[in-house]
This record gives structure tokens, C-alpha cells and sequence, in this order.
């Protein structure tokens, strides 16, 4: 069997700094801004020519991060409930062989060897082993289905209080991002695994940027914000 090597031509930069609240696929969270940089001997901005006349792109990457290896061809996926198995190349399991993603996501714009995309669901850090252009002609085919995902979950009800309203917008200025639309955006696909039960008294937590953002479910279809504050190594959360 032969067997290749492959080397990143950019790495993601995107506020997310542990995979808990990633979004589950792209797209669901498209406020979400994300720097792709490319790297030696890729970071000669004629690369990047083109770009500008194009509105999404495929970012195929390394799913660098599953933890421990596992070579099962059969996986859980959360769409049928976290406990029923089905094959991998059915799904976009995280865990398969050669660690393979691909991310459909939208140009935001092209500066020197850099581009801003929006809509990712790539922890920060995650090596892009290519990057090509969505061509609508090929990449929508007529009467495309599935059935194991029909359609895109339905979102929980995501609520601010007045406080944690006003440490959004106070971390937002800071970090120059609409901090309270990315929150709603990836808690509202709810992050829980899909087998956890409802607990309304546990309280979550998530690192975005350098940000440490808590909430809790008051009740099984809904997430309340708890707080929003500048997180310190200590309080890395343990969802
Ligand atoms: N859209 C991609 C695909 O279809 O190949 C990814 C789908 S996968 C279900 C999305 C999840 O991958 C995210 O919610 C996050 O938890 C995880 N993830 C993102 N970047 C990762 C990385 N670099 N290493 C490991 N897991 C990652």
C-alpha cells in the first residue's frame, strides 16, 4: 500500500481554543470570523489570486486534535442520538481514517498571504492542507438528499440577562467582535453531547478567544448565559 506525506499550506486562526461549542458544521455560526495563514513556501500572496472573485471555498483540513486514535469504522454520530452506530463514511465523524475534514465557508477578504473566512467550525490552530473554490454548477446537484441529516438541528433559546448582556458588549469592544451574536450562534445548536441528560443546576463552560463564557440550561430547550469574563489558565472549563 503506498502511503503519502502532506504538508499545511496555512493554519486556522478562529477563536475557537477547545472543540466543546464548535459548531458541529459550518456554516451554523456565520458570524464566526476565522484568519487562515498561509506558511512557507504557500505565503506568496499570488496564491491567493482569484480569490476575490469568489464567494465561498472548501477548506480541507487535518483534524489534528481527536485525541486517542481510533480505527473503528463504525461511529456514533450526534444525529442518531450519540448511542447508535452507522459507518464512518456515512458521517463527518471527527474520528476517520486519515483525519480528513472538509469545511465549506464564505471569503471574507484577501490581505497579503492571509484570508478572512467566515462561518468555520475549525478549533484555532487546525493545519489546512488545501483550500479550493466552491463551484455552484458542480457542488449542487440536483435532488440531493440525506436522510440520516435531512435538515439543520433546531436551535435552543439562548437568553441574556442584563449582566451578562453588558459583559458581551464590554469584551466585544475589546476584542473588536460581535461577541453576544457569536455566543447565541454557537450555544443555541446546543454543544451538550447527545446522550448527556438535562441537569439544570450544571453549569457549562467554553474558552472563546481568551474569553471564558458559562451558561446553564434552566430548562431541557433552553440556555441561559451565566457569565461572560477574561479567563484565566485556572478556569478552563471542564464540560
Ligand atoms: N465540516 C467538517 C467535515 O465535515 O469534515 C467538520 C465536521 S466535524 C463533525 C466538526 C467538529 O470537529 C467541531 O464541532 C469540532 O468539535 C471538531 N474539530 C474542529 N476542528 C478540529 C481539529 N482541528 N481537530 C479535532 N477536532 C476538530
Amino acid at each position: 500500500m503506498s502511503s503519502y506525506t502532506i504538508t499545511p499550506v496555512a493554519y486556522a486562526r478562529s477563536p475557537f481554543r477547545e472543540k466543546f461549542a464548535i459548531p458541529r458544521q459550518p456554516g451554523l455560526a456565520p458570524s464566526v470570523r476565522t484568519r487562515i495563514e498561509l506558511t512557507p513556501p504557500f505565503d506568496d500572496p499570488c496564491a491567493l489570486e482569484g480569490l476575490n472573485d469568489i464567494t465561498h471555498i472548501w477548506l480541507l483540513f487535518l483534524f489534528h486534535q481527536v485525541g486517542s486514535r481510533n480505527d473503528s469504522l463504525r461511529v456514533r454520530p450526534p444525529r442518531l442520538g450519540g448511542n447508535e452506530k452507522t459507518g464512518v463514511f456515512s458521517t463527518r465523524s471527527t474520528h476517520r481514517p486519515n483525519g480528513i475534514g472538509q469545511s465549506l465557508v464564505k471569503v471574507e477578504s484577501v490581505e497579503g498571504s492571509c484570508l478572512w473566512v467566515s462561518g468555520a467550525d475549525l478549533l484555532d490552530g487546525t493545519p489546512i492542507i488545501d483550500i479550493k473554490p466552491f463551484v455552484p454548477y458542480a457542488d449542487i446537484p440536483v435532488n440531493a438528499g440525506n436522510r440520516m441529516a435531512p435538515a439543520a438541528p433546531e436551535w435552543l433559546e439562548v437568553i441574556w440577562t442584563e449582566a451578562t448582556e453588558t459583559e458581551a458588549r464590554e469584551q466585544g469592544q475589546r476584542l473588536r467582535e460581535n461577541v453576544m451574536q457569536i455566543v447565541t450562534e454557537c450555544l443555541q445548536q446546543d454543544p451538550r453531547p447527545a446522550y448527556q441528560k438535562h441537569d439544570e443546576s450544571r453549569v457549562y463552560g467554553v474558552r472563546l478567544w481568551d474569553l471564558q463564557v458559562r451558561w446553564r440550561y434552566p430548562t431541557p430547550d433552553s440556555i441561559q448565559l451565566v457569565s461572560i469574563s477574561e479567563a484565566s489558565d485556572d478556569t478552563l472549563p471542564d464540560a
